[in-house]
């Protein structure tokens, strides 16, 4: 039997290192703290799954498939992880990147209403809608809770012959194994910063307190603004996240107190947004971390001096929701069975692909 090492449990190498053991590798997991770690971008409480991609077709591909293993791992599992609340995307133009998804939704038979703003306004408890040209409702998409999903691919993994170890690798001091996938998330440019080129920076994520006619409302996506969030979900409150540019930070050292700045944003997009969430309270914030890659396009790629060792990462703010069918495409690409894409290779990237759910940034 072939053995491989992942390292790094958040959603990449947790998924992945379930997907090897499922086709009959042995498998070791290296995490660094635990699986899940509020330090991991895998390790916020939620995290949206639309396959609205601007026309990025093969994100909105491996999104669709990507639903289909999330729900199957719940039914097998029997542990909750997905809420189908929907994703609405407030498209402030008629020509953006809400109207750029939709050939991919079509084709992959997605469900999706283009609605007119006065229409979408139930949508919500409360919601102004005098900006805005049209509201793209992703019915199919919704919301996964990150770190119990993380960890459950983490258990379900395990109970597949995953051997899961404490520690820190690195390339000096390398795992022994046929194959070893770097699924380090932001650690992964400190760990090879000859191929690896990302820019760490910090996002702060708020709760408000709503009342009960906001439990299960959509996400949504202002894309142009740029904000998004979800309705209340597990009694988390509803979450808005500005997703303004933020500042380098470094993972291990950054205390994870969200800041006043942040919140007051926040709560100004909120109050125009949702005018009942104005004077709503804070109920709790997060504060993790985005790798951005130059063109928010993934690395998937074999390391030019080690053929054994894989690179995967630069999830740019949207890899989540993909865990376990990029995961598939990493195994296969393992195997052999199939090429990686060139836009995930590594070296140097230019332009951008716009595949987070903001416009700038
Ligand atoms: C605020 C916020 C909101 C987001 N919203 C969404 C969303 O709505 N939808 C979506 O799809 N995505 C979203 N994302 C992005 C998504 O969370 C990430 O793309 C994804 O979680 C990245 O997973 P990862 O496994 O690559 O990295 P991580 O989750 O960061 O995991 C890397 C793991 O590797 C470990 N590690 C690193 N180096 C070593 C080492 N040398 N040895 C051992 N262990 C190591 C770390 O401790 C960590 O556990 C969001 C991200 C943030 C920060």
């Amino acid at each position: 039997m072939s053995s491989a090492c992942v390292v790094g449990a958040g959603v990449f190498g947790a998924a992945t290192a379930r997907e090897l053991a499922l086709r009959g590798w042995h498998v070791t997991l290296v995490e660094q703290y635990a699986p899940g770690t509020v330090r991991s971008a895998s390790g916020g409480d939620t995290r949206l799954l639309r396959m609205a991609h601007g026309g990025v077709d093969w994100y909105a591909d491996l999104a669709w498939r990507a639903r289909s293993l999330w729900i199957d791992l719940q039914e097998q599992t029997g542990t909750r992880i997905w809420e189908p609340v929907g994703v609405a995307w407030f498209a402030q133009r008629e020509d953006g990147f809400e109207a750029r998804s939709r050939p991919a939704l079509d084709r992959l038979g997605v469900s999706y209403e283009w609605l007119a703003p006065d229409d979408a306004r139930s949508l919500y408890p409360s919601f102004a809608t005098g900006d805005l040209a049209a509201v793209l409702l992703e019915s199919d998409a919704g919301v996964l809770r990150a770190r119990a999903a993380t960890q459950l691919l983490v258990e379900d993994g395990v109970r597949h012959g995953v051997r899961v170890e404490g520690g820190r690798a690195t390339p000096a001091a390398p795992p022994g194994a046929d194959v070893v996938v770097w699924a380090c998330g932001p650690w992964l440019a400190g760990l090879f910063p000859q191929h690896v080129e990302l820019k760490i920076t910090r996002r702060d994520v708020f709760f408000f307190g709503a009342d009960s006619a906001w439990q299960d409302a959509p996400g949504f996506c202002d894309y142009d603004a740029p904000y998004y969030g979800h309705g209340d979900i597990a009694g988390l409150g509803v979450k808005v996240a500005p997703d303004l540019p933020g500042e380098e930070i470094d993972p291990d050292t950054v205390d994870r107190i969200p800041l006043a700045e942040r919140e007051r944003e926040a709560r100004a997009y909120a109050a125009q947004r949702f005018p009942a969430l104005a004077e709503a309270p804070v109920l709790g914030g997060r504060v993790c971390q985005y790798d951005l890659s130059a063109d928010t396009h993934f690395i998937v790629d074999r390391h030019p001096e080690h053929p054994g060792w894989w690179l995967a990462g630069g999830s740019s703010g949207h890899g989540f929701k993909h865990g376990p069918a990029l995961a598939e495409y990493l195994a296969d690409c393992i195997e052999g069975k199939r090429e990686r894409e060139p836009f995930h290779a590594l070296g140097a990237r230019s332009g951008d692909a716009g595949l987070r759910t903001a416009s700038i940034g």
